[in-house]
């Protein structure tokens, strides 16, 4: 496990490489890890013109914070997802634009293509709404992430777990990419979704790829 500073800097690494590929609005998107038994997470407002690794704000899992700084509007739905996955060590909450296109239709992403099964199943859940930076959207994104390691979230963007910050980062990166192309499929007509049994099997070819995070 890398140690306080460097996780502080692999945050910051994140956040420069969300904002490089369009992903992060205006600060819309947060960051945050395990830190032993506390979070290391980005501020409010936190870009990587702005971030410092002590700007990075550390708190634990109820929300007590640690030292400076004010964390992210979406800390409950960070910490309620490192209590709710004891396997899940990063977390990253996006914006990004396929993502948000999606989930104003509140559609979950089928089983149109077999990358669908690294997220741990045959779809990629879309939570229930709920009000940005509330305990109840926590709630939301935690019951859609059950057995899956990202979901999108209802009229609002994405959230990805991972056993490491550069895993979750990857899951944003699959995340955005899938979501992309099951729009451009929509848009040229009705996509054929893989059956149950051809999604159960290239799951068992993943093996630990995604599932490997899933706590039990
Ligand atoms: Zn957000």
């Amino acid at each position: 496990m890398p140690n306080n500073e460097e996780l502080r800097l692999e945050i910051l690494s994140v956040v420069r490489r969300l904002e490089e590929k369009g992903f992060n609005h205006v600060s819309t998107g947060n960051v945050s890890c395990r830190d032993s038994e506390a979070v290391l997470i980005t501020p409010t407002g936190g870009n990587s013109d702005n971030l410092t690794p002590a700007r990075v704000v550390r708190m634990d899992l109820d929300g007590r914070v640690d030292g400076p700084g004010v964390p992210s509007s979406e800390w409950h739905m960070h910490t309620s997802i490192l209590r709710a996955f004891p396997a899940a060590n990063a977390v990253v909450h996006t914006h990004a634009d396929a993502c948000v296109a999606l989930s104003c239709l509140r559609k979950s992403i089928p089983a149109f293509h077999y990358m669908v099964a690294g997220f741990g199943g045959n779809d990629i859940r879309c939570a229930r709404y709920a009000t940005f930076g509330t305990a109840d959207l926590a709630a939301s994104a935690v019951d859609a992430l059950q057995d899956r390691t990202a979901c999108l979230l209802a009229n609002h963007g994405m959230i990805a777990m991972g056993k490491t910050l550069e895993a979750a980062f990857n899951m944003t990166v699959k995340l955005e990419t899938l979501a992309r192309q099951y729009l451009l499929a929509l848009q040229a007509g009705e996509p054929v979704l893989l059956p149950p049994e051809e999604m159960e099997r290239v799951g068992q070819r993943y093996g630990n790829y995604g599932v490997g995070l899933l706590p039990g």
